[in-house]
């Protein structure tokens, strides 16, 4: 289990959703979209990341226990290269078919 981050959760909560700070390695990103990130967006991220923190949670799948991202592209990189363990995730559970759809 994970650490529940503090102020939107209970907000967040009501609405099937949850703020967890996850390990970064431990989310499945299917569709390695980082690999076309702009560059210059990742290092803007990152400087502002470590001066003020992540101000918006990514968005992530749970089905079945595992973890997936789909979008918060830039976010997940600038944590990867910033050498974060853990990234704030707006979580929502859902199913296999929900899964696959994202595949898509
Ligand atoms: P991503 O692929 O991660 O969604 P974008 O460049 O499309 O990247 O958008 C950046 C997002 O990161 C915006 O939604 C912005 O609100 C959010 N954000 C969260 N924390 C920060 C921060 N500290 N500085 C700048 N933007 C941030």
């Amino acid at each position: 289990t994970f650490d529940k981050a503090g102020g939107a959760e209970s907000a967040a909560a009501g609405r099937g959703r949850q703020i967890l700070d996850l390990p970064v390695a431990a989310i499945r990103r299917p569709l390695g979209r980082t690999r076309g990130n702009d560059q210059d967006k990742v290092a803007a991220l990152m400087e502002s990341i470590t001066a003020i923190g992540l101000q918006e949670p990514i968005d992530v799948l749970e089905v079945d226990g595992v973890y997936y991202g789909f979008s918060g592209c830039h976010r997940y990189e600038a944590h990867q290269r910033l050498g974060l363990e853990t990234i704030r995730c707006r979580v929502r559970k859902a199913n296999k078919e929900v899964l696959k759809m994202h595949m898509m």
